[in-house]
């Protein structure tokens, strides 16, 4: 029986392309320069993770320790190999839309862990995968379907373009006002990022190590493009459509094309660091956006929509 021959993903370094043949569909190069050195880190990473409880990360043994450095200054005291360090931050921009000094040691491990369900432990490949991982599903339609049909049945109930301004706490639950309403409830569910509910005034005020709490934790910068060509030809080339950069704004895309689609859609993620796809988009705006394109990394053959 004939097999057939594996899907490549491709790594862009300095704008150069680098096909590796040996690549996985996660398109975290296997190249022998960094094989040894991540093989290290990710098992090291792997294993740390498997002693945090999901559920109270703050209970890991040592965990004031882990906390108290970051990602990179962990990953600089395991490896000296500049490109696995580079890669790292590519991993990072796209997993939490920061740089791996951005984020703790304890943090990266509670994300590892939590890649995992009651059967398989997590693993920072789970993260990243397009099989058995965290990109292997896509909701047809987008997953702002959810929140849109859950609307369409709430009806009126749901108020849109009103931000909840304040939230007081009275002797009956509590009363939320926006700039043009005003609520009262039994109970108020605050479901916004950290960042964003500090911004709201609270009545009484929030506990002060809260009130900290959420003025410490920041929001990771990321943002998506989708670019549609006429076929997905990446895959008659052999490639599977995952790539990963160094250079680019768009450091990552994945093949998001539904499987009977004729086009071709590539998902490519960015940080919105200031070399990141906003800023460059913002530089060249174009109608249409085919100026975006012009970031994305190019598989070989690319003739886009
Ligand atoms: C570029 C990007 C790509 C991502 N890709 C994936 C992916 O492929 N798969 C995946 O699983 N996850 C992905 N995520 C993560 C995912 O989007 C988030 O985990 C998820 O949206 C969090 O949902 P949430 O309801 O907690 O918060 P949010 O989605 O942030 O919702 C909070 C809502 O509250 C609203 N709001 C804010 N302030 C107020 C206020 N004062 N009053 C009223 N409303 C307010 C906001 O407008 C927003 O609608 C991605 C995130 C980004 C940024």
């Amino acid at each position: 029986m004939r097999k057939t021959p594996p899907k490549k993903a491709i790594f862009l370094r300095h704008r150069r392309r680098c096909p590796d043949p040996a690549a996985d569909a996660s398109g975290l190069t296997r190249r022998t320069t960094i094989l040894l050195d991540l093989n290290t880190v990710v098992s090291e990473l792997d294993s740390m993770a498997t002693s945090v409880p999901i559920d109270a990360p703050w209970t890991t043994p040592r965990a004031a320790a882990l906390d108290s450095q970051s990602l990179e200054t962990w990953l600089e005291s395991k490896t000296q190999n500049p490109r696995l360090l580079v890669l790292a931050s590519v991993a990072t921009r796209a997993i939490f839309g920061a740089e791996p000094r951005e984020v703790s040691l304890l943090f990266t491990l509670f994300y590892v862990a939590a890649a995992g369900d009651e059967k398989t432990p997590g693993t920072f490949e789970r993260l990243f995968n397009t099989r058995n991982g965290a990109q292997m599903f896509r909701f047809v339609g987008g997953s702002q379907t959810i929140p849109l049909r859950m609307a369409s049945a709430l009806g009126p109930r749901v108020l849109l373009n009103q931000p909840v301004r304040s939230v007081t706490q009275t002797a009956a639950g509590v009363r939320v006002a926006t700039d043009s309403s005003t609520v009262s409830a039994a109970r108020a569910i605050v479901a916004v990022p950290p960042t964003l509910a500090v911004r709201i005034v609270y009545d009484p005020p929030l506990p002060p190590l809260r009130d900290q709490l959420t003025q410490r934790v920041f929001q990771g910068s990321l943002i998506k493009a989708e670019a549609v060509y006429d076929t997905p030809f990446w895959r008659a080339q052999g490639y599977t459509g995952t790539s990963i950069a160094d250079t680019t704004p768009a450091n990552t895309t994945f093949d998001n094309s539904r499987r009977k689609d004729r086009p071709g859609y590539s998902s490519a993620s960015s940080a919105a660091t200031p070399g990141g796809l906003p800023a460059a988009l913002r530089r060249q705006p174009t109608p249409g956006g085919a100026q975006e394109l012009r970031h994305l990394p190019r598989f070989p053959g690319a003739h886009p929509a």
